[in-house]
């Protein structure tokens, strides 16, 4: 844990990940009293938060009411998320104790949106096949054929900042995009060609279907079996929103009978305490996971899609940027 001096605002950071601190370095040490804290804020360590007004969050941390209930008695008024999904935070919660919260959205869409279209291409092209054959010296080309994304057509689920981005890509590449979202960006339709379709008609038609929702009470497991046995098949099913929307088992089984041929995760039902943590060496316990690890049909990333240079930055700037506000007696625009 590194404590600076304090300055203006006290500010507890949690789930800070090595690769992070020079960035809190460079926007915070000048301007505030930072204590790092390598953990996840949990009910077992708010007392780290003590004597601070804010707390900077990740979406690792859980931020339960229990957890708020205990920042409030240790007179935290601001919580920022330095990440664009806040279904890690209990929001009633935080504005019954009058705690603010706000998020850092759009800190770089980018980032996930490359990620995407970059598991596409891999598994399109059977990389992960390709790479092991090059490894035991069988430089065939048997099983190896792939396919391109520009006869492809691509459904995106969630079309928010991430999604808008992964539109204009794969019109980029040419592929035909269908859309699913609860609000309409009409400008998406016109200039990337791309149209607004119910769900069920996105499972329908789409070869490859790219998840970008958040997760909230409406997407929870909003991809089930009822969705898969309408997919077509042998469709490609990406997931970089959150895990849970996707329920796991039932795409254990749509992968199992070949309905989904390939899959993309960066985002897993059961992360929490799996993903960001080093297992080196130990038997998964956890049987599903270790089934999708092993199928190299399946293409995992462990919530990597946001770790870009430019967006860890930006994610980190937009969570000062929000605490500043409060400071100045202003609202952020982020505030939720
Ligand atoms: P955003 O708020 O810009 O977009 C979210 C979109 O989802 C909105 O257009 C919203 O209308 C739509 N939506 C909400 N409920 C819906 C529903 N029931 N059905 C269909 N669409 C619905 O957010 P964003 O920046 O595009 O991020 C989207 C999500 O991606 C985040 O909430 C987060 O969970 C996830 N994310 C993952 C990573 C990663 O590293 N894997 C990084 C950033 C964000």
């Amino acid at each position: 844990m590194t404590t600076t001096d304090p300055k203006t605002m006290k500010i507890a950071v949690y789930s800070v990940k090595d690769f992070e601190t020079p960035f809190f370095d460079d926007y915070g040490k000048n301007s505030h009293a930072l204590t790092l804290i390598e953990e996840p804020l949990t009910k077992n360590n708010t007392d780290k938060a003590d004597g601070c007004q804010a707390i900077i969050s990740f979406p690792t941390d859980d931020i339960s009411a229990e957890v708020i209930e205990k920042l409030s008695d240790l007179d935290i008024n601001y919580i920022v998320s330095r990440s664009a999904g806040v279904d890690h935070i209990d929001i009633d919660k935080a504005k019954d104790e009058g705690i603010k919260v706000a998020n850092a959205p759009e800190y770089s869409p980018s980032a996930i949106a490359e990620h995407a279209a970059g598991i596409m291409l891999l598994l399109n092209r059977n990389l992960i096949q390709a790479d092991e054959k090059v490894s035991r010296h069988d430089f065939r080309l048997k099983g190896l054929v792939g396919k391109e994304l520009r006869k492809q057509t691509v459904g995106i689920i969630g079309v928010g900042s991430i999604g808008a981005k992964l539109t204009e890509i794969l019109h980029g590449f040419g592929s035909k995009v269908l859309l699913y979202d609860i609000k309409k960006n009409e400008a998406l339709e016109e200039k990337f060609n791309a149209r607004y379709v119910g769900l069920d008609e996105l499972c329908r038609h789409a070869d490859v279907i790219s998840i970008h929702a958040p997760l909230n009470e409406k997407t929870n497991h909003m991809i089930d079996r009822e969705k898969f046995k309408i997919m077509k098949d042998g469709v490609m099913l990406l997931n970089l929103g959150r895990g849970a929307v996707v329920d796991t088992k039932a795409l254990v089984e749509a992968l199992k009978a070949g309905k989904v041929s390939k899959a993309g995760l960066d985002v897993y039902e059961n992360e929490k305490g799996l993903f960001f943590y080093d297992h080196s060496g130990e038997q998964l316990q956890d049987e599903t996971f270790a089934y999708l690890e092993s199928n190299n049909n399946v293409f995992i990333t462990t919530h990597q899609a946001f770790s870009t240079e430019d967006a860890i930055a930006n994610m980190t700037k937009l969570a000062f940027e929000c605490l500043e506000d409060w400071e100045n007696g202003n609202d952020p625009e982020s505030m939720i």
